[in-house]
């Protein structure tokens, strides 16, 4: 889709941008976004699906530290060679003027023997403005099967908001935050309280009720509220 207005050709502009993911990110969501195992047979023959390093186990134990690369894991007593794992993060940062919620997908690639074959695809960004103005650059989403089937080598453009988007905003969210300075005046303090992103950051550059709540620490309020709008319409009086 292209720009319909100034506020979006100045995202699609800003996007272009956006600097790669880091080392210390994407070695984040490998550690604490996909679940760690060893194989181990019947015999005791055991191999770190992470790294590839097999050593021998004698008693079976629900988990264990591998002696290679020190990875937690969870012990898992199969035949099983392969596994595939997939989990969508996202990222909190800034670019020019606009707090930016960055969407990847984490694929992971493990068989016994080798090291994990880590990839990484960004799904797109949410974009808002220091009023709260929302835009999406994003692949396409195309329907399908599930809720998130996209064309991954579609083009990062302006997109329609639909939930597959909305889908991507809940996951894990990589703990360190880059933060605009009008988002921090209205009393952002690095924490999201259970709120996902996509819900808290728009109502908390327009509603200042919110930074209200939010300054006084009513965060379970806040809460119980932005999941009842109306309940909060009608206390507010
Ligand atoms: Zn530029
Ligand atoms: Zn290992």
């Amino acid at each position: 889709m292209k720009p319909r207005n100034k506020f979006e050709k100045a995202v699609l502009e800003q996007s272009k941008h956006l600097r790669p993911i880091t080392k210390q990110q994407s070695k984040w969501a490998f550690r604490e976004c996909i679940d760690h195992f060893t194989y181990r047979l019947p015999k005791g023959r055991t191999t770190c699906i992470d790294c590839g390093h097999s050593w021998v186990m004698n008693k079976q134990r629900e988990t264990c530290t591998c002696p290679h690369c020190r990875a937690k894991l969870q012990v898992k007593e199969t035949y099983e060679r392969k596994l595939q794992q997939k989990q969508y993060f996202t990222l909190l940062t800034t670019c020019g003027e606009f707090q930016v919620l960055r969407m990847f997908l984490l694929i992971v690639g493990m068989e016994k023997g080798y090291k994990a074959q880590t990839s990484i695809i960004e799904i797109g960004q949410y974009w808002w403005n220091m009023q709260g103005r929302k835009a999406v650059v994003a692949i396409q989403r195309v329907l399908g099967h599930y809720v998130d089937t996209f064309s991954y080598y579609s083009p990062m453009a302006i997109r329609n908001d639909n939930e597959a988007y909305q889908h991507i905003a809940y996951s894990p969210i990589y703990p360190k935050f880059k933060v605009t300075d009008i988002l921090r005046r209205n009393g952002f303090k690095d924490n999201f309280y259970g709120i996902v992103p996509t819900q808290l950051i728009p109502v908390l550059l327009t509603d200042s009720r919110v930074e209200t709540l939010l300054k006084a620490g009513s965060t379970d309020h806040l809460r119980y509220f932005l999941g009842n709008k109306r309940t909060f319409e009608e206390l507010w009086q």
